[in-house]
């Protein structure tokens, strides 16, 4: 039986993280009253001009430069004419023959190893308004607060091989864009959609076969799913005897399969034609390294240097890792430690990533660029260099972290105000001690019949009755001494 591969290529609609829309001053932002963040521009009316707005084709080029495209000197915008209601003007402002970007690629890290996906290109346009079908009255609702909000389109060579391998290359590409402050990539607000085509040949096959675009993927999962789906339809078509129709296929996730929407559209039926009311951009050298300048760490490189340098396992760096400012504020409080701890990074690293992931992290809220924490990250490193200074230990410091959040408290205000310093003095530590052991008769026995599991019983005792602010060393010391006493 011939078996076939699977040849993906992805086209990724991403938001530019922009206060105001492509070609006019109306606000962006997310969830406003329909039809309220409108202007004549955006709605397409008689007369109305557009004008580029530049935070948008800066994030666009700053994109290109992230993922090693060639940034062109001369870019120009086109129409693409189709007809549907949630296109006002008729046309989509977009970029055909002249896009910013072109080239480059992102490294997709696989289980199994590397796989570089090279890109085609990364053009600018506006994204079009929201349409709603409303089932009581059978009409359709049409919300234009999308409509003229920037865009990049990013479009894959077909370099993937399955479903898995797309959902790395897409979990990867948002990752690069929120790093990079290019796009929130929130793909629940549709601020990352993905459309994907996908085609099968028989393996070994060096030529392409007739590819199908699915439309309407907006999590990684339904991706995996609507391709899984889809190359199993394929290869159920050609072993049928049948050939695969090139179409448009809309993936339903309640039902868990495609449907056709369309025949595919070519380009010629866009009738794309450069827009006259937009002049060709001409971005000079200045602009175009100051553009460059601006990428950050991506975050592949940034997760190695947490593994290399902050002392962090490969799934630390990458739980860690996974939000610009979720990484900044552990290596924050990280470099703080190891700086009032007296420790190596590496250490502190390490102690602050076991500390987040196990007391912080459910209190983190993400949401976009933005992040809060339920304590800031100068003052985790205070709370755990209270521990390294032998102050508390490990167990009251877990208790103080929510005192500090509900009271705004810092980790030495609430030791000092509940008294919850570590008792290290051998005094008070032999005391309570002698008081456990004279409290247990049989459990000593039992000890010194040879049961040396007791020892724990004892330990428990006297943190309990210190309320857990012995120094456990000190007590560990203490009990050993007068256990063994006759
Ligand atoms: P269009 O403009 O019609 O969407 P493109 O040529 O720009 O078509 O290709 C769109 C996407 O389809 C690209 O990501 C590309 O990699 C992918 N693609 C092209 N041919 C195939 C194929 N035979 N099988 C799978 N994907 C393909
Ligand atoms: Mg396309
Ligand atoms: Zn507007």
């Amino acid at each position: 039986m011939t078996r076939f591969e699977a040849v993906i290529g992805l086209e990724v609609h991403a938001q530019l993280s922009t206060r105001t829309k492509l070609f006019c001053g109306c606000s962006t932002a997310y969830g406003a009253a329909p039809n309220t963040q409108v202007c004549p521009t955006c709605l397409g009316l008689p007369g109305a001009l557009p004008a580029p707005n530049a935070a948008a084709i800066a994030l666009a080029a700053r994109a290109g430069f992230a993922l090693g495209c060639t940034v062109a000197r001369q870019t120009r915008f086109d129409r693409k004419s189709y007809f549907y209601p949630d296109l006002p003007k008729g046309y989509q402002i977009s970029q055909l023959a002249l896009p910013l970007n072109e080239g480059g690629g992102l490294t997709v890290q696989l289980p199994e190893g590397e796989r570089r996906v090279r890109l085609t290109r990364i053009h600018v346009e506006e994204d079009a308004a929201k349409s709603a079908h409303d089932a009581a009255s059978g009409a359709t609702l049409v919300d234009f607060n999308r409509a003229g909000v920037p865009l990049v389109e990013i479009v894959s060579e077909p370099d993937l091989r399955s479903p898995d391998e797309a959902e790395a290359y897409l979990r990867q590409l948002r990752d690069v864009l929120l790093f990079a402050g290019v796009s929130d990539g929130n793909l629940e607000e549709g601020s990352f959609r993905c459309d994907a085509n996908v085609s099968i040949r028989p393996l070994g096959s060096e030529t392409l076969g007739t590819r199908v675009e699915l439309k309407n993927i907006n999590s990684f999962r339904f991706v995996r799913d609507a391709l899984a789906y889809e190359i199993r339809r394929q290869e159920a078509v050609v072993r049928g005897g049948g050939e695969v129709v090139r179409e448009t296929r809309s993936w339903n996730p309640e039902r868990g399969e495609s449907a056709s929407m369309r025949g595919k559209e070519d380009a010629e039926d866009y009738r794309y034609f450069p827009d006259p009311d937009l002049p060709p951009l001409a971005l000079d050298d200045a602009w175009l390294a100051a553009r460059e300048a601006e990428v950050p760490e991506l975050p592949t490189a940034l997760r190695a240097r947490f593994a290399r340098d902050l002392g962090m396992t490969a799934e630390d760096a990458r739980v860690l890792g996974a939000h610009p400012a979720l990484a900044r504020y552990v290596e924050d409080a990280a470099r703080t430690l190891a700086a009032e701890a007296d420790l190596p990074l590496g250490a502190a690293g390490k102690k602050m990533a076991n500390v987040v992931q196990a007391e912080l992290l459910r209190d983190v809220t993400l949401h976009g660029h933005e992040a809060s924490f339920p304590v800031s990250a100068a003052a985790l490193a205070a709370l755990l260099a209270l521990v390294e200074a032998g102050t508390i230990n490990g167990k009251i410091a877990k208790a103080v972290l929510p005192v500090m959040r509900d009271e705004g408290l810092t980790a030495a205000a609430v030791v000092a105000r509940d008294g919850l310093a570590q008792v290290s003095d051998t005094g008070a530590i032999d005391a309570l001690v002698a008081e456990v052991v004279a409290a247990h008769p049989a459990q000593v026995a039992q000890y010194r019949s040879g049961k040396r599991a007791v020892f724990g019983f004892f330990m428990g005792q006297v943190m309990k009755r210190s309320q857990g602010k012995a120094n456990p060393g000190a007590v560990k010391e203490a009990l050993t001494a007068q256990l063994a006493q006759e």
